[in-house]
């Protein structure tokens, strides 16, 4: 488990052109692990299906006055948390929306009637659930109204950004999920699509590195830990990339990881790059990345106080922890890397 603090958010953004080509040649590759969301292959497009969500957004923006990238924020979000619970959140038939209401908050506590679709007595109960199509039902399974109930929640103190995050923070009570949502819209907002989910290898192809599941491997130092993520081993001094389209959440010194970064990207899973001997100096917490972009360099940093390095081979250490809503675990990245890999290469053949 991953425990990290919230930095505000800064400007900056570099590399544009690297961003469309690596988003270009990626397009259409699923965002997810086959083995963790299966159902993902079952799905027409993924195109179609961005398509279909910024179409919802838009007209739920036009109706509540939110703008849409806070509205796919939210709808983002409130999917990733249900891929991590789907027993808990099931998904429902032919959603487009990923925002998920339960019962009793839909239709109000008290309320005798659980299924309750008539907004004048949700209101009376102090449900959230209303009508956000215009046929005067509020239908706790249709998109337009489960997304526009949550946009009026959130905008409940205004549009501004802190009062947005106020509105987010009194609807969720859970101040991750507050940050995660502004990251997200601040990612929608920036690229202007909804379509984020190209990934690079984190060294540079052309480098030479090693790596092998290393998977739960018991470590030396610190005490009983296990091994959470994956060892690259490459020269002092090689580039490291971001492998994905994200915000820079941490940087800094961490007794285990060194120098090391933390970036967030839109499935919610938080990218780990550790015992680097440095940070390119243009990258700030806040700030967007893109995949391929360098966020800093291979070292041997770290098992120490600041700026110690050379205690074992250098390396990348590469972890990913899904945020699960009120903790993060991580999960053995190596069948991602191992995947992004082999697509980086494919594509760069097929562009010669
Ligand atoms: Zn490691």
């Amino acid at each position: 488990m991953l425990l990290h603090d919230w930095r505000r958010f800064g400007g900056g953004f570099r590399y544009a052109l690297i961003a469309a080509f690596v988003g270009l040649l990626t397009l259409g590759t699923s965002d997810y692990a086959p083995a963790a969301y299966g159902a993902d292959t079952d799905r027409p497009s993924l195109s179609d299906e961005y398509a279909k969500r910024r179409r919802l957004y838009e007209a739920i923006s036009l109706r509540s006055g939110l703008e849409w990238p806070y509205i796919a924020a939210i709808d983002q979000y409130e999917r990733t948390i249900s891929q991590a619970h789907p027993k808990t959140r099931p998904l429902r038939q032919g959603a487009v929306a990923g925002v998920y209401v339960p019962e009793e908050r839909w239709s109000g506590d008290l309320n005798p009637t659980k299924e309750d679709t008539n907004p004048a007595s949700i209101r009376f109960f102090r449900g959230i659930g209303q009508d956000g199509s215009g046929d005067k039902i509020a239908d706790r399974g249709k998109d337009e109204d489960l997304l526009y109930s949550v946009a009026v929640q959130a905008l409940q103190y205004g549009s501004a950004e802190d009062d947005f995050s106020i509105g987010l923070w009194e609807y969720y009570h859970n101040t991750r999920a507050v940050q995660r949502i502004m990251q997200f819209a601040k990612l929608y907002r920036h690229f202007n699509r909804l379509d984020l989910s190209g990934h690079t290898f984190p060294l540079p192809l052309k480098s030479t590195y090693s790596y092998r599941s290393t998977w739960g491997n018991k470590r030396g130092w610190g005490g009983r830990r296990i091994h959470e993520g994956t060892d690259i081993f490459a020269g002092h001094g090689v580039p490291v990339r971001s492998t994905c389209y994200g915000i820079i959440e941490i940087k800094g010194w961490n007794a285990y990881g060194g120098w090391r970064i933390g970036i967030r990207d839109l499935n919610n899973l938080y990218h780990y790059y550790a015992h680097l001997s440095g940070f390119d100096k243009n990258i700030q917490t806040g700030d967007i990345v893109s995949p391929g972009q360098v966020v800093g360099w291979v070292g041997s940093s770290g098992y120490g106080r600041p700026g110690t390095q050379g205690k074992f081979p250098p390396h990348l250490h590469y972890g990913i922890y899904r945020d699960r809503g009120l903790v993060e675990w991580a999960f053995d990245p190596y069948p991602l890397l191992h995947r992004w890999e082999r697509e980086e290469y494919k594509m760069l053949k097929g562009k010669r």
